[in-house]
């Protein structure tokens, strides 16, 4: 166990255990492997405070940009802290450019992804088939890092990136402060409320939150996806050519799969290019692994760089448009769907998303299907089945609640994203970054809200947070009284 010491500009660390970062007994369902090559104790030392503020946000994704702007804009002093040199996690880092907002009849998440929409301006675009899809609008990565630190910058968040938050110190059953690693050592960042925005949970499971990972069975999450840009293609030459053409092309990537001798790839996604592909991202290059595991990630990383040059090797050569395509660019890592789900005080499950479930401490609402990658990593989405009985009813949604948020043991503590409470199945409705930014706005606002009233979060009057996202944008139609 750690022991944390407050003086008024640095922490004092003592380590007395060589159990760096276990400050409780955790119940993970599963355990991510990770290194296990010993451990070292490291020397009392003085660690200097980089920043300190009313909010901590760790984490530049869509959740935690979300969660950082709706803070700061209810008088919050907010820092949020980014590993990345860039803003925006999968969003832009691994190339995810494609936001849901609609219920197929409707457009159900306003608020602050209407915000990011209205501020993105060329940036993005919205489909011609507005609103009967899920899929709404599809933007340019590139540029949604600029909209990104603009929204942040306009609301007064002091964002700091490159800098991992690597351990959380507690003092009692509160969290006071992260540690980070900077080119100048190791720093303190402390505050009175953190919203862990990692996408892993790095920050509450360090602090000890219990945790689950992977599915039931053989705890796998789902697979990854290395993305890419494609350009150079005749898109009138591939739409062109006789449809066995493609098919053609399919049969001998399957032959050479089944041989040893070509990667995996995502079929449906592979026959949809083969027929109808242009200039743009492609996400057919599936790999499967541990996101904990840094090595791990490193190669798989690296190989799936490869499988997309195999594919274009062969894409060139065989198919008619693609003789002059090149890749531009691939994802900065592998898109990581899952990862760490930390344990609130509810948690979203598959029935919740299939049957609309309405919540008293709803914050917004999610639509999008329990859509899962085949946690070995063939590629395979039940996305492809397009099943009804995996989705809620055209122009039905079901609600986010604030409790999956939260949490029973560290009352400043919440988690906003894809690390939030939720089953597998949950996780891959919600997962969606237009649900991660209803859950950032959700929490963001709670939290300074309940800093302005004195109150830890979980104390904060629901209805008052509701009343307060409403003038804020945020559509939240149907919420049941806590009574029924
Ligand atoms: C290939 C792929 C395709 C997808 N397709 C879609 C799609 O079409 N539409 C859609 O909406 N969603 C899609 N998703 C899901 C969606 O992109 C993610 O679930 C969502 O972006 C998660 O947002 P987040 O903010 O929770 O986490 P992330 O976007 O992962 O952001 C987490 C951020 O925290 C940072 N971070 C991590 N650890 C630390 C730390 N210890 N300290 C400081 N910073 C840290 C990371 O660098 C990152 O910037 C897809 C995902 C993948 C991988």
């Amino acid at each position: 166990m750690k022991k944390t010491q407050l003086t008024r500009r640095n922490f004092i660390l003592t380590a007395a255990s060589g159990s760096l970062g276990a400050l409780a007994t955790t119940t993970q369902a599963a355990k991510p492997s990770g290194n296990r090559a010993g451990v070292i104790v490291i020397p009392q030392r003085k660690v200097p405070v980089l920043a300190e503020a009313d909010v901590i946000v760790c984490g530049g994704g869509t959740g935690g940009i979300s969660a950082a702007c709706c803070a700061a804009r209810h008088g919050a002093k907010v820092v949020l802290l980014e590993r990345w040199p860039s803003l925006g996690g999968m969003a832009t880092n691994a190339l995810v450019n494609i936001w849901h907002t609609s219920d197929r009849k409707k457009q159900v998440i306003f608020g602050f992804a209407q915000e990011a929409i209205d501020c993105a301006g060329e940036f993005i675009r919205r489909y011609a088939e507005y609103p009967k899809r899920p899929e709404t609008h599809w933007f340019d990565p590139e540029g949604m890092r600029v909209v990104f630190w603009r929204m942040l910058r306009d609301r007064g968040v002091r964002v700091i990136c490159n800098v991992t938050a690597i351990e959380s110190l507690i003092v009692g059953d509160r969290i006071c402060a992260v540690l980070v690693d900077t080119k100048t050592g190791r720093k303190a960042v402390s505050g009175k409320v953190f919203i862990d925005a990692t996408g892993d949970g790095d920050v509450a499971a360090n602090a000890g939150l219990p945790f689950e990972f992977g599915r039931e069975g053989d705890g796998r999450v789902q697979g990854m996806t290395m993305m890419f840009e494609l350009r150079g293609v005749d898109a009138a030459a591939v739409r062109a050519a006789p449809r066995e053409q493609a098919a053609r092309v399919l049969k001998m990537m399957q032959e050479l799969r089944g041989q040893g001798r070509f990667p995996q790839f995502n079929e449906r996604h592979a026959m949809h290019y083969l027929r109808a592909g242009g200039n743009g991202l492609y996400n057919m290059c599936p790999a499967t692994g541990d996101p904990l595991n840094e090595e791990e990630l490193t190669r798989l990383s690296a190989e799936a760089r490869g499988h997309v040059y195999q594919y274009l090797d062969l894409w060139r050569r065989e198919m008619p448009g693609f003789a002059k395509a090149e890749v531009p660019q691939m994802g900065h890592g592998i898109g990581i769907r899952e990862s760490r789900r930390i344990r609130g005080l509810k948690t979203l499950d598959g029935r919740m998303v299939v049957k609309a479930i309405k919540q008293p401490d709803a914050v917004g609402h999610g639509f999008w299907m329990i859509d899962i990658h085949d946690p070995k990593g063939t590629g395979y989405t039940t996305h492809s089945d397009q099943k009804a009985e995996l989705m809620p009813p055209v122009g039905e949604s079901y609600h986010i609640p604030l409790g999956m948020c939260l949490n029973a043991k560290i009352p400043n503590l919440a988690v906003v994203g894809r690390c939030a409470s939720s089953t597998h199945e949950g996780l891959a409705s919600v997962r969606l970054q237009s649900h991660c930014m209803v859950m950032g706005q959700g929490v963001g606002t709670c939290a300074a809200l309940a800093l302005n009233a004195s109150v830890d979060m979980a104390k904060l009057d629901v209805r008052k947070l509701q009343a307060q996202l409403r003038k804020d944008g945020v559509y939240l139609e149907d919420v049941p009284s806590d009574r029924q």
